[in-house]
């Protein structure tokens, strides 16, 4: 299926690895000129590399701290006009409700929720005059169903999740699409650090805590990044345009909801 974005320009935050680099890639398939980002320059450069001697696309890479101000800057100066937005960032530290203060609440918004607002109120208003854009954000399944221990990002996530509700209907007439795409458990860094913390916890190896959690998802396995990326390259393609300030789930089945 041809998603009809070929020489459209992305700009994909966080993309050097995983989820992120998964919907690069994707986008890339697709013949979408991309910006990557991520803070190491080294894995960067190499994906980049890589995306460009594979799909032949024009890949921009700018290492720099994407929940900054001044690293959004430096992203924002090298990208140009953007016609796709996949904000990502890393997620906050697991520990328990008492353990934040404000200053990690603070960190936590600033990454997981103003960093993706400030990046749409920067680039969206160009898409607006061109009367066509896309933005998908990446959040969690924590939005949907909490995941105790991940406190500071069920609140942080949430937090965006609210804004982008109210603004994708105020920005749908001008051809900019705003939806939410929400990771459940995919085989990623982040994943292999989240249960290096529960084998920890629990006595058990890696490759135990893993499977413990596999076992808890219907489809018996995670997620790739493969599989997320072609769910965001749907989203930020021309069949995409009746589906508004909505919500993703890609979990193998993990939420146990009805609806
Ligand atoms: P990952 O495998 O750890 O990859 C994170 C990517 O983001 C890397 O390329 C990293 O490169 C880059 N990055 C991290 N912080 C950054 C920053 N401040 N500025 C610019 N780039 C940054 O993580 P992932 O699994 O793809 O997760 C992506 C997001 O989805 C996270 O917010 C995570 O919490 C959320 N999520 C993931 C899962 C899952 O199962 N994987 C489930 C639910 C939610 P550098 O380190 O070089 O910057």
């Amino acid at each position: 299926m041809d998603l009809g974005i070929a020489g459209k320009r992305a700009l994909v935050c966080a993309s050097s690895k995983g989820l992120g680099r998964g919907c690069a890639e994707a986008l890339a398939a697709e013949g979408v000129d991309l910006v990557m980002n991520a803070r190491g320059p080294e894995a960067l450069e190499a994906t980049a590399a890589e995306l460009r001697a594979a799909y032949g696309v024009e890949v921009t890479a700018v290492a720099a701290d994407i929940t900054t101000d001044a690293g959004r800057a430096q992203v924002l100066a090298a990208a140009g006009d953007i016609d796709i937005l996949v904000t990502n960032a890393g997620g906050p530290p697991p520990g328990l409700w008492s353990d934040w203060d404000r200053a990690d609440f603070i960190a936590a918004l600033d990454a997981n929720m103003l960093t993706p607002i400030a990046l749409m109120k920067a680039l969206m208003p160009a898409m607006m005059d061109r009367g066509w854009g896309r933005v998908v954000n990446i959040t969690s399944q924590s939005v949907k169903a909490p995941i105790a221990v991940l406190g500071l990002s069920n609140a942080a996530r949430a937090g965006l999740t609210g804004y982008v509700a109210g603004t994708a209907r105020q920005v749908a007439a001008s051809g900019v699409v705003v939806n939410n795409l929400l990771p459940g458990i995919h085989a990623t860094d982040r994943a292999v650090s989240l249960d290096t913390g529960v084998a920890k916890a629990q006595g058990l190896t890696l490759e135990q805590a893993r499977e413990q959690r596999a076992a808890t998802i219907p489809v018996g396995r995670y997620g790739t990044a493969a599989e997320f990326g072609a769910t965001c390259a749907f989203m930020c393609s021309q069949y995409a345009g009746y589906m508004i300030g909505q919500n993703i789930l890609l979990d193998g089945g993990a939420m146990n909801a009805t609806m």
